[in-house]
């Protein structure tokens, strides 16, 4: 383990905000859990768990302890003939490890191509993409009580996920850091063709591979997103939100066309891009900030904007769109 002090985070987020943490603990070894615990380092500090830093918005320097893990061994645990249990260390990166399931013809992960960040973060914001959540393959956690100094198995049953949600966002759970994920992969390959653009894709395919889909996921991220290295951001800025039916006939009239769909429990996903372009914000350009001119759930960072200013356009977008649209849509970056 290593403790730095006045520790700059700017190769620590993918917005690129220049900010510094009064502490950044680099943890490479299982007994560095324990270790911090039992030293009393964290009681009462501010603390922040950090994977790869791509889906937080630094507004201000953080006054406490940044916490992240760079231990990134993969293990396969167990297997029967139709699923392989794969358990991985929260430091490794999460497309890292999709690439090594279809490396090793272990699927059902790959529509989950290309997105960043560590294993460690997927299960907390329950990332999705291309018609999956990581929660349809997720099997058990290990996390780091920090308030207890104890380890704890969540099995899925215990993470309540939801749409970009688990438990371990409940405010009970902010002392748990994740150690370990363990994922449940399928032996046999089974096409999720469900999102239209890889319907589409390939429609005019008759065999299609594990590899093929990856690869196809890759493409189709390469053209649509920006990649953070080049233009700063931190994938979608927003959530895409979800109203209930007397809501929805509300305000239905206000909606622009093709901008949501029924869920099968009754409720209306709203597509959160959707209003944003219709309220006129797509390229638009806020001081060193804006919203990406090709995807307008994407807010990007121009030129070394400060984390305030990719908020206070964050707040201008939520507001317009509640005056239009009579909509609350709300972040799914975490703002620090
Ligand atoms: C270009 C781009 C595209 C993206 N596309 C998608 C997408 O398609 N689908 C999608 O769902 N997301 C997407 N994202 C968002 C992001 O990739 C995910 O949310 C990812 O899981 C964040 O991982 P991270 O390690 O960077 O987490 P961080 O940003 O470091 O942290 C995110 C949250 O998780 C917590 N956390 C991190 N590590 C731990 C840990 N070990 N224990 C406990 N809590 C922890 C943090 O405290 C914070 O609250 C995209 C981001 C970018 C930049």
């Amino acid at each position: 383990m290593q403790i730095f002090q006045n520790f700059s985070l700017l190769n620590h987020n993918t917005f690129k905000i220049q900010v510094k943490t009064d502490f950044f603990i680099a943890i490479d070894s299982i007994d560095d859990y324990q270790h911090i615990f039992s030293e009393n380092m964290l009681i009462n500090k501010k603390k922040l768990f950090l994977g790869a830093g791509s889906n937080v918005l630094f507004t201000q320097n953080f006054a406490g302890y940044v916490i992240q893990s760079s231990e990134n061994a993969i293990k396969i645990i167990n297997e029967d003939n139709k699923f392989i249990w794969i358990e991985c260390d929260s430091g490794l990166n999460w497309h890292h490890f999709v690439k090594f399931c279809v490396d090793n013809n272990f699927y059902g992960i790959e529509n989950l191509a290309m997105i960043p960040g560590s294993i460690g973060a997927a299960p907390v914001q329950n990332i999705g993409a291309y018609g999956i959540e990581q929660s349809a393959l997720f099997d058990s956690l290990i996390a780091f009580d920090f308030e207890k100094g104890t380890f704890v198995k969540l099995d899925k049953s215990q993470c309540d996920f939801g749409y970009r949600y688990s438990i371990l966002k409940s405010h009970n759970m902010q002392n748990h850091f994740v150690v370990k994920v363990t994922y449940k992969l399928n032996k046999q390959f089974n096409p999720n063709l469900k999102y239209k653009e890889l319907a589409n894709y390939f429609a005019k395919n008759t065999s299609i591979s594990a590899q093929n889909v990856f690869d196809a996921v890759c493409k189709i991220r390469k053209k649509k997103l920006p990649n953070p290295e080049i233009l700063p951001n931190a994938g979608s800025f927003f959530k895409n939100p979800i109203i209930d039916e007397k809501k929805f006939l509300k305000i239905s009239h206000l909606l622009p066309p093709n901008s949501y769909f029924k869920l099968d429990d009754g409720n209306y996903k709203i597509s959160a891009a959707n209003l944003i372009e219709y309220a006129g914000w797509k390229g638009y350009h806020y001081n060193n900030c804006g919203v990406y001119e090709k995807h307008s759930l994407i807010l990007v960072n121009y030129n070394s904007s400060q984390g305030k200013e990719l908020l206070n356009l964050a707040e201008k977008i939520i507001n317009t769109i509640s005056e239009k649209f009579n909509i609350e849509i709300e972040p799914e970056v975490v703002i620090i």
